[in-house]
């Protein structure tokens, strides 16, 4: 399963290789909402290898108007779980500047992976709908005073983006991470990082600072980067989590 396909089709199948796997073996492509850097490989990769693509019908009408190739829908509404394969997904509304957008919980015999980016607040939905999460990928987008000091973005544009349908700043993120701890919660990637007005080392400490603080120094946390896809983790019954090999990416959106 792939959610969200950001880079071009060609990045995403040199990704899946390096990781010893391709386009053609997945069972599906589920789909945040419609903005570009979420689906910018999406007909590349679905129309021609006939992948079913997960999404709502708002943001299927708005992805037909972008897609120049017709590509195979499988719609679910919003609020409800749909399996995929061997997988369940459960779906959840998030609040962002799009037509219909989500967050996912998926399911699988030995863990739950929470996927939460593009999102201006955390909303309580949102944190009931991963606190059970072994694994979550985090949008930890800016830094609040870099994007402020930021000379290149216009006034409107980091309204926009510090609005609550906008997204997660670092101490937003850290702040949603510490409504859900858990002893399930192991790791948490942050991603969807911006390049101007953020890094990795502050996205990483402004909330494992607050994870430690919290006492809950079990969550690994980790920046995803845009550059080299993340660890490869394998989860099973017997061990919690083992890293498997490496790289992994774990979603593909190029913002
Ligand atoms: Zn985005
Ligand atoms: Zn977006």
């Amino acid at each position: 399963m792939l959610i969200d396909a950001g880079f071009s089709g060609r990045q995403i199948r040199q990704r899946l290789a390096s990781i010893g796997r391709s386009p053609e073996t997945l069972t599906g492509i589920l789909i945040t909402h419609e903005h570009i850097d979420h689906v910018q490989g999406l007909a590349a990769l679905s129309s021609k290898l006939k992948i079913p693509v997960y999404c709502n019908r708002l943001t299927k009408e708005a992805l037909e108007q972008q897609l120049q190739n017709s590509v195979e829908f499988r719609i679910f509404e919003t609020g409800t779980t749909f399996d995929v394969g061997e997988m369940t997904v459960d779906s959840f509304s998030i609040p962002h500047d799009a037509y219909d957008p989500v967050g996912f919980l998926v399911h699988t015999a030995f863990a739950r992976f929470g996927f939460l980016t593009d999102l201006g607040h955390a909303t309580k939905l949102v944190l009931e709908r991963v606190r059970t999460a072994t694994a979550l990928l985090l949008e930890a987008n800016h830094d609040v005073k870099m994007l402020q000091d930021d000379s290149k973005r216009p006034w409107s544009v980091k309204q926009r983006i510090l609005s609550r349908h906008g997204h997660l700043s670092n101490d937003a993120a850290a702040s949603v991470a510490e409504q859900i701890i858990s002893s399930e919660l192991q790791h948490l990637f942050l991603g969807h990082l911006s390049r101007d007005c953020n890094s990795p080392e502050l996205a990483h400490s402004a909330v494992s600072d607050r994870l430690t603080s919290a006492g809950a120094s079990h969550i690994q946390v980790k920046s995803a980067s845009q550059e080299a896809p993340s660890q490869t983790f394998c989860f099973s019954g017997q061990s919690a989590a083992t890293v498997e090999r490496s790289p992994l990416p774990v979603h593909a959106s190029s913002s």
